[in-house]
């Protein structure tokens, strides 16, 4: 399989819209642990993608993840606004100047965007945050790219590993984030970053499973 630079365009764009339909659920999420903004951040991020989705085509990979993390970066705000952008910029150091992603490559990107978060936010895995959707993502894809699993298996594999990682989130007390200063440190409830990185990460597999 082959997922060239517009076909990652083309996720982002559906991305969005995933993201845009979903305003509700996700500002409630924010509001119930966080301070509520956590949807129209990461909506106005995601449709600044949209927006300026041709001037993102026709990049090598490590130009797409720098154009991207910029963007982000710039118009997010809040804490996964430079997040994001960490994510992104720490992926397009791996890249290399290819133009083609495979399930091997983004294995890659996943971690390094792990990392890129991690670093940035002081963070890791069980702290209650957009990265146990992502690190749980990124372990089920390794294992099944260990395991010698086709690319359709990898990649429902990933989809699952990053839908466990976000519901595992609701039986988390947070250590980063808004939701440490609760009283109930957000027990109970879903982590809203958790939420929109798992639409992202499933929207991903599902574009990638289409061009197969
Ligand atoms: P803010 O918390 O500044 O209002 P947002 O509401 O846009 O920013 O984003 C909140 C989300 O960011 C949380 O739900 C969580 O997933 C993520 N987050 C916050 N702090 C961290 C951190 N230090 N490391 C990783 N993720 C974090
Ligand atoms: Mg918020």
């Amino acid at each position: 399989m082959t997922f060239s630079v517009n076909d990652y365009v083309d996720y982002c764009v559906c991305a969005a819209a995933l993201i845009s339909e979903n305003k509700d659920y996700i500002t409630e999420l924010d509001a119930a642990t966080g301070d509520g903004d956590h949807w129209a951040n990461m909506n106005l991020g995601f449709q600044k993608l949209v927006d300026s989705n041709q001037a993102l085509r026709g990049e090598s990979y490590s130009g797409l993840f720098k154009k991207i993390g910029m963007t982000l970066m710039g118009t997010i705000g809040g804490s996964s606004g430079v997040l994001y952008g960490s994510a992104y910029l720490s992926a397009a150091k791996v890249v290399g100047d290819t133009d083609e992603m495979d399930v091997r490559i983004l294995n890659q990107v996943l971690s390094a965007m792990i990392e890129g978060i991690c670093e940035r936010g002081n963070s890791g895995p069980g702290m209650k945050t957009m990265i146990d959707t992502l690190d749980a993502a990124a372990g089920e894809l390794k294992a099944a790219l260990a395991e010698g699993l086709d690319e359709e298996g990898a990649l429902r594999r990933m989809e699952r590993g990053a839908k466990r990682g976000m519901e595992s989130t609701a039986r988390m007390a947070a250590v980063r984030g808004r939701a440490y200063y609760q009283a109930d440190k957000g027990v109970g409830h879903l982590d809203p970053g958790a939420v929109t990185m798992y639409y992202q990460l499933k929207t991903l597999a599902e574009c990638m499973l289409k061009k197969r």
